[in-house]
């Protein structure tokens, strides 16, 4: 999906504004300062075209580090955003931080709209005037507490989004796009420069090649993937606080853009939450999902079956994922990334015809039916796959499935049609 980002000083009223456009109360709105919100993406939706919020404000600086926070945002917007929505306090007009965003912004090629917030009546309006000095075009004033003007600036928005997502491009042919992610100094760039080696395809400097200067095409096993966010990688963010909020809204906004993620995890590390946080959000964003695990050259004995344990005890939840054990500075097994990644994304494409699915279904009720509950027995009457990327399945039934046997489908599922790579659904519709 297309992907709108919000960017603006603290208290500004990004999270208010976000909850306006989701037309719910998702977004919490914080006035504590180091305040981090977990969730940074939103699927939305207006005027029937659907797209990705971000909100790029989840973790508010004190003043010391407002302008490195405000850069990091702005950065990540450019990068990754297909339009920006900057927003700015009318009440206290263009603040020195708000000018300096404005600057980063310029570089970016993408269509930026300036929000005035906090305009809750007419009389207020000529204050957002007074923001035409920033040299974004024309102020659109705003209340993300109230409403006002909010409807009539996302029309004018969704008329800059682009109409096909990258994803959809690659269904029109185009490369596959690939995600690497993990958290700092797993090995994610020397991935990147080690596969790339010398067959580099540097077509980023040709107009039109590329949609992003982030994104770099580059030959893998005789077959040319876009990897997106590459700047992401060989950059990094240099900010005191606020690092950690920062790398996973890249992380979800670089998600958007892939189709495929690797998930680089160092051995010579245990397992941490950040890794699983990571592997969380891919999972969350439907992506297909390979795991590597880097500087296997590093792996003693001792080591190795104490990381066996704990693929066992914290990856249990995604045993489904392809692994591939490299190292990134000797280039071991580094040549079943690509098989890896085929898989993964064969498995993610996948459709299930409607007639195989029922015979499945019919197979899988017949050997181990549903138990009785309260007297009734729900039972399957059709299925269908609903969807590709990732495969989704819809299940008609006389009444709710209990979590254990909605998982007792999944499993068999799994068994049956593999699904390596992907997560996959199973959605429940209940006919009275
Ligand atoms: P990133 O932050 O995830 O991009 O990590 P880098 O690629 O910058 O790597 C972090 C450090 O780990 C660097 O010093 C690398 O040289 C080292 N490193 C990366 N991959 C390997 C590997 O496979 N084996 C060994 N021994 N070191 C590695």
């Amino acid at each position: 999906l297309p992907v709108l980002a919000i960017v603006g000083r603290p208290n500004v009223g990004k999270s208010a504004l976000v909850n306006r456009i989701l037309g719910r109360r998702e977004a919490v709105v914080e006035d504590k300062p180091g305040v981090t919100r977990d969730r940074v993406a939103y699927k939305a939706e207006w005027a029937g075209r659907r797209f990705t919020l971000v909100d790029t404000g989840g973790w508010e600086p004190d003043a010391a580090g407002i302008n490195a926070a405000v850069a990091a945002q702005a950065e990540v917007a450019i990068d990754l955003a297909d339009v920006v929505l900057f927003v700015v306090d009318s009440n206290v007009g263009a603040t020195a931080t708000d000018e300096h965003v404005v600057k980063l912004l310029r570089r970016a090629n993408r269509p930026v709209f300036l929000a005035a917030n906090k305009v809750d009546d007419a009389r207020q309006e000529p204050q957002s005037s007074a923001l035409w000095s920033l040299g974004l075009g024309e102020p659109y004033p705003v209340s993300a507490l109230h409403g006002r003007g909010v409807a009539d600036l996302l029309d004018l928005i969704m008329a800059k989004m682009p109409e096909v997502s990258a994803v959809a491009k690659q269904e029109l042919g185009g490369p596959r796009r690939v995600a690497i992610l993990g958290r700092p100094n797993v090995g994610k760039s020397s991935l990147l420069n080690k596969a790339a080696g010398e067959e580099r395809v540097v077509v980023n400097e040709l107009a039109g090649t590329t949609r992003d200067p982030v994104d770099e095409q580059i030959e893998l096993g005789g077959k040319v993937w876009t990897f997106v966010d590459t700047a992401g990688i060989r950059k990094r963010v240099h900010l005191q606080q606020g690092a950690d909020f920062y790398a996973s809204l890249r992380t979800s906004a670089a998600l958007e853009k892939a189709e495929v993620a690797v998930v680089v995890l160092d051995v010579t590390e245990p397992i941490s939450t950040q890794d699983l946080r990571i592997i969380d959000l891919v999972l969350e964003s439907g992506r297909a999902l390979v795991l590597a695990f880097n500087k296997w050259d590093l792996l003693d004995d001792d080591r190795r079956r104490y990381l066996e344990r704990e693929i066992e005890q914290d990856l249990h939840h995604v045993t489904w994922a392809p692994r591939v054990n490299i190292s990134a500075r000797t280039g071991r097994h580094l040549e079943k990334l690509v098989p890896a990644l085929e898989l993964a994304l064969e498995s993610w494409d996948t459709r299930v015809p409607t007639g195989k699915f029922n015979a499945f279904l019919a197979e899988l009720t017949a050997s181990h039916p549903h138990p009785v509950r309260g007297g009734k027995q729900p039972r399957i009457l059709f299925g269908t796959q609903a969807a590709s990327r990732p495969p989704t399945f819809v299940l008609f039934t006389t009444g709710f499935l209990d979590p254990g046997y909605r998982r007792y489908v999944q499993r068999r599922l799994r068994e049956i049609y593999g699904f390596e790579g992907s997560p996959i659904v199973v959605n429940m519709r209940v006919r009275e």
